[in-house]
C-alpha cells in the first residue's frame, strides 16, 4: 500500500511492512501547489486555514494514497478536522501522538500500536532502523558540506533533508541518487558567502525563496526542521531517536538545538519562517526573545513565488547585516 503521512513519525514501521510511506506535504508543494489549494477551497476549506492543510486533503482526495496516518499530536492543530474530513470522504486513516509533554513509556507504547496495525515486529523495525541510518549519516555528510566545507546550497540542503521524511518512498534509489549527488559535490569549490543564515520553522511554501538568498551571495547554512526531519541524532534504539526529534515537543526543545547550531555553524542572521494561520507562529515570537543575532520573520501564505514587498524586505535585512 501507498501510505500518506502528515508529518514525520516512525516510518521505519511502515517500511518494515513493505508499503510505501509517502508524505503527503512533499507530494503537494512538488506538484502544482496552487491548484491543490484551488481545490480544496473549491470543496469549501475557508480561505484562513493553512495552504498546507488544504493541500494534504487535496492530494489525498485524488487518491494517490491508499490510506492516511495523521500525527493528530506534536504538530498541527488542523489534523484532527483534516482526518475527520478525509473519514468522511471514505479515505481509510490511522493516527499517530508524540506525547506532551514527552514521555518515553508513552511514546513507546504509540510506536508498538503502530506495530500491532501493520502488523510487524520490534526487531523487524530495527532492522529498517539500521538500514535508514546508513543513508541518514550521509545526510549527515551532505549537511557538514553545507555548513563547513561550503559546497552544498542551503536549497540543495533542504531539498535533500526535507526529502528524507519518506525517502521518496524508496530507500534505495534515494541512497543512490544521494550517492551521486555527492560524487559531484566533491569536485566543486567553495561558495563565496556573504552572511551565513539560519532557516528557523517549518519548510517555506514560497518556491523561489532559497534561489533569491542565493542570488544575493548569502546562504543557508541551518535548515532546522528539515534538519530535524533527516533525524541526525542516529540513536540505537528507535524511541530516542524520536525522542530527540524536537519538532513535535515544545518551543524549548526547539531551542536547545537551534541555540547549539547557531553557534558551530558560525550564523550571522536568522530567518524565522511561519505559515499564515499557524499556531507555531506563538513559538517564532518567543524565539525572537531569546536569540540575540538579527531575526527576520518571514510569513508565507500562498505557494507561488516572492512578491515585490517580500523581496524589498529580504534585501533590506541582508544589506544591514551583511559583511560587506
Ligand atoms: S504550517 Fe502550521 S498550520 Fe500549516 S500544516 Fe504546518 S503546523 Fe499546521
Amino acid at each position: 500500500m501507498r501510505i500518506g503521512f502528515t508529518t514525520s513519525f516512525p516510518v521505519e514501521v511502515i517500511l518494515a511492512a513493505g508499503h510505501t510511506p509517502v508524505d503527503l506535504n512533499n507530494l503537494f508543494i512538488l506538484n502544482k501547489p496552487e491548484n491543490y489549494v484551488d481545490m480544496a477551497e473549491k470543496d469549501g476549506f475557508p480561505r484562513t486555514i493553512c495552504s498546507w492543510i488544504k493541500g494534504i486533503y487535496a492530494v489525498s482526495m485524488e487518491k494517490c494514497v491508499d490510506e492516511v496516518i495523521g500525527i493528530v499530536q506534536g504538530d498541527c492543530s488542523n489534523t484532527h478536522s483534516l482526518l475527520s474530513t478525509l473519514e468522511l470522504e471514505g479515505i481509510p486513516i490511522q493516527y499517530f501522538s508524540y506525547p506532551y509533554p514527552k514521555d518515553r513509556s508513552k511514546l513507546m507504547k504509540e510506536i508498538e500500536r503502530l506495530e500491532e496495525i501493520y502488523k510487524v515486529s520490534y526487531t523487524q523495525v530495527i532492522e529498517v532502523k539500521k538500514r535508514l541510518d546508513q543513508i541518514r549519516k550521509k545526510l549527515i555528510h551532505l549537511d557538514e558540506l553545507t555548513w563547513i566545507y561550503n559546497k552544498v546550497t542551503g536549497k540543495e540542503n533542504h531539498t535533500w533533508l526535507v526529502s528524507s521524511t519518506d525517502f521518496n518512498g524508496d530507500p534505495d534509489q534515494f541512497e543512490k541518487d544521494l550517492d551521486e549527488f555527492l560524487c559531484e559535490v566533491n569536485d566543486r569549490l567553495p561558495l563565496k558567502i556573504n552572511l551565513r543564515l539560519a532557516f528557523l520553522g517549518v519548510p517555506p511554501i514560497i518556491s523561489d525563496l532559497y534561489d533569491y538568498l542565493e542570488s544575493m551571495n548569502t546562504q543557508v547554512v541551518y535548515n532546522e526542521v528539515q534538519r530535524q526531519f533527516s533525524m541526525p541524532t542516529l540513536c540505537d534504539d528507535l524511541v530516542d531517536q524520536y525522542l530527540h526529534f524536537t519538532y513535535p515537543y515544545s518551543v524549548q526543545d526547539r531551542m536547545k538545538d537551534i541555540t547549539l547550531e547557531l553557534e558551530r555553524r558560525n550564523v550571522s542572521a536568522v530567518i524565522g519562517y511561519t505559515q499564515s494561520f499557524c499556531h507555531r507562529q506563538i513559538d517564532h515570537f518567543l524565539m525572537k526573545k531569546y536569540i540575540k543575532i538579527p531575526f527576520m520573520n518571514l510569513e508565507g501564505d500562498q505557494p507561488g513565488v516572492l512578491d515585490a514587498r517580500t523581496k524589498l524586505r529580504i534585501e533590506s535585512f541582508l544589506e544591514i547585516h551583511g559583511e560587506n
